[in-house]
């Protein structure tokens, strides 16, 4: 079976196991990138009942944003059911709150800005296993929550099967990813040649498209900056209002300005173990986390 048929009967599946358990469709998660696009196109031809539902980071270059407004209003002229879903607060919000600015390790704004948005339903992501030697241990079908997909992949074929069904029955988070064996090749080729609206980041040089300034990005960070410059602004903004907050509960720092944050942050190696946070601010690292030296703020 070609990778487009076997991920038609992946969303078949599961949109069966979707309106059984839940009683409610399938979801497909959307942000805008190529995968989400592939994603949804295999959506529309599996014939299956659908919703869409993108989560808005509040940090998304702004060609994202018009991308993903001009492709929910294509589906909701088609019929297709497509919702953002906004955060209580910004990226901006949340530095201040989290007193620390997101690093490769200590990635609060993507458990706050983009996992956990739908509640109790089953839905697909544009995971693949291409993109990261981490997602090499997802599976085609697992449940939300990672300590539950962990057991069951120990399990064997016919086992797994009824435990992801029993999951389903207790209506707990169930995740689907349906482009997971998917090289890079036949996504470019297939966004290219079967999905009709195009993000225009991608013929602006970039190869990936998410949050301006992520700190998993690396060197391209220095390009979107360029690109964005709105953005560096509002993070040497927000860190300058975080450095305000921290000062107010703990006394100083070696930072005074939020240019200092800033510079500080884009030489983040974002490799787990080579950040030394020690003398240089009030953070630090224990347990392969970053903990801020108040840490009532930075486990709240
Ligand atoms: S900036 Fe990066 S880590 Fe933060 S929400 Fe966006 S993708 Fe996730």
């Amino acid at each position: 079976m070609d990778l487009e048929h076997k991920s038609i009967e992946r969303i078949r599946l599961a949109s069966e196991m979707s309106l059984h358990h839940y009683g409610k469709p399938l979801v497909c998660t959307y942000s805008g990138g190529k995968d989400s696009d592939v994603m949804l196109e295999l959506f529309k031809r599996s014939g299956a009942p659908f919703e869409v539902v993108n989560s808005h980071t509040t940090v998304d270059a702004p060609p994202t944003v018009y991308h993903i407004r001009k492709k929910f209003s294509e589906l909701e002229n088609q019929g297709i059911k497509a919702a953002v879903h906004k955060p209580g607060l910004s990226m901006w919000e949340l530095i201040v709150k989290k007193k620390i600015p997101p690093t490769g390790i200590a990635r609060y704004c993507c458990e706050y800005l983009k996992e956990n948005t739908v509640k109790n339903r089953f839905v697909a992501t544009g995971v693949r296993w291409a993109e990261s030697s981490k997602r090499k241990k997802r599976q085609e079908i697992e449940p939300g929550r990672k300590d539950l997909a962990i057991k069951i992949m120990a399990l064997n074929d016919n086992d797994r099967k009824r435990a992801l069904t029993e999951r389903c029955k207790m209506k707990s988070d169930m995740i689907l990813n349906p482009i997971l064996d998917w090289p890079d090749k036949d996504i470019w080729e297939y966004y290219w040649n079967e999905c009709t609206l195009h993000n225009p980041l991608y013929k602006m040089g970039y190869y990936r498209v998410g949050c301006v300034g992520c700190p998993m990005a690396g060197k391209s960070r220095w390009k979107e900056f360029a690109d964005f410059p709105t953005y560096k602004r509002a993070y040497i903004r927000a860190f300058g209002k975080m450095l305000e907050a921290i000062h107010g509960t703990r006394g100083i720092t070696r930072w005074k300005t939020g240019y200092d944050v800033f510079s500080w942050w884009m030489k983040d190696s974002n490799v787990p173990g080579q950040i030394s946070f020690g003398d240089y601010s009030p953070f630090f690292e224990e347990n392969g986390e970053v903990q801020n030296t108040d840490r009532r703020d930075y486990r709240e």
